[in-house]
């Protein structure tokens, strides 16, 4: 038997860790595609859904995304 060998709980935890420290992690594809309906709500003052929220935390580390939700927000707000 491998010393390696992980049980199905001990699998579980650990996904259980990396989930906890990484929420819900999109790419920039998934961000575009959600970014105007964020804008949105946003720029409407209405609580970001559950799903949306990752576009949030997407935002907050995507420069290129960041730009795109910019310029979508000042073409809103005219
Ligand atoms: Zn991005």
């Amino acid at each position: 038997m491998s010393a390696m060998y992980l049980s199905h709980l001990e699998l579980q935890k650990m996904l259980d860790v990396v989930r906890a420290t990484h929420p819900v992690e999109i790419d920039c594809d998934v961000c575009l595609m959600q970014v105007g309906e964020f804008a949105e709500l946003n720029l409407l003052g209405k609580p970001i859904p559950e799903g949306i929220e990752a576009i949030e935390q997407h935002l907050s580390i995507c420069d290129e995304c960041r730009e795109e939700y910019e310029m979508l927000c000042l073409a809103l707000c005219n």
